[in-house]
């Protein structure tokens, strides 16, 4: 049987996108988005530093590249909606409605109570795919490197770890290290071991040059760590745990304006509609 032919009963996703709903985009009009790169601005473009994290913000149908600038190296990166920090990214729900590795055209959705795309991918460069561990890249499987797991597994304190680089990167904008969440590991290739359903890194293949890019759904604050695992080809832990510093490179961050004519037919998400108060009655008052 042909790999790409499903087992007779095998599993279906759980969620499938339907025309016109919203786990499906509008291919034509987030391909042109993302192909017509004549037809856009760039209004801001910067990098960040190894072992750091920086913010930023992206305006609602701007698009947002993070750019391979020098060699592999892999990123870890919040959103929130601008105005209102208690929606950020939730990378679980994300994982659910799309897939455990996304790429074009998946979206990036929002934490209860509003549940909508942050962002949509509208160019992945890297295409990965799956290989033949059955790795894929841009990951939502993990999260962030951080102090306490560090110091739980290694008794070592450090300072730089995608968790702090998020925290410090975070503060100038009022938020603090409680509005640091999961995140979508990009550039970074995972995958769960086949006799042991345990997580596994394996080094980024990302090649300068590769690159990132979303569109901002809704005004967005994005902060983004190069993380100090580098581009992960050196072990972190266990017996043949390396110095990774050596395999840490700069990413690049651009925001770019498309042409109004190119976002004809999009407007920002609503939050999901709904309004039922989980089922509670709220008491009436007045006089009797
Ligand atoms: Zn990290």
């Amino acid at each position: 049987m042909d790999a790409s032919t499903p087992r007779t009963g095998a599993p279906q996703p759980a969620y499938l996108p339907t025309a016109g709903g919203p786990l499906a985009v509008d291919r034509d009009l987030y391909g042109r988005l993302a192909s017509e790169t004549g037809r856009r601005t760039l209004v801001n473009e910067f990098v960040i530093p190894i072992r750091s994290g920086r913010a930023w913000t992206v305006k609602a149908g701007q698009l947002c590249r993070i750019v391979v600038v020098e060699g592999p190296q892999v990123a870890d990166l919040n959103l929130w909606n601008l105005h209102n920090p208690r929606e950020r990214f939730w990378a679980s729900r994300t994982r659910q409605l799309h897939r455990a590795h996304v790429t074009t055209y998946d979206r990036l959705w929002s934490t209860l109570p509003y549940l909508r795309p942050l962002a949509t991918i509208t160019n992945d460069t890297m295409d990965y795919g799956v290989d033949e561990d059955g790795a894929r890249c841009h990951d939502l499987l993990g999260t962030r490197c951080d102090p306490y797991v560090n110091q739980l597994l290694t008794g070592e304190s450090f300072d730089f770890h995608c968790h702090s680089n998020l925290v410090r990167a975070v503060l100038p904008h009022g938020l603090t290290e409680l509005d640091v969440h999961d995140v979508i590991n990009v550039f970074q290739v995972t995958g769960l071991t086949d006799d042991g359903d345990q997580y596994y890194m394996k080094a980024s293949p990302a090649r300068k040059g590769d690159f990132f890019e979303f569109l901002a759904e809704v005004d967005l604050l994005c902060a983004l760590s190069t993380c100090p695992g580098g581009d992960l080809s050196v072990p972190l832990w266990g017996p043949d745990a390396g110095d990774p510093l050596p395999t840490c490179r700069p990413l690049g961050i651009e925001v770019h304006q498309p042409d109004p004519e190119l976002l004809a037919g999009w407007s920002p998400p609503q939050p999901a509609g709904y309004r039922g108060l989980h089922g509670i009655t709220l008491p009436e008052h007045g006089p009797r």
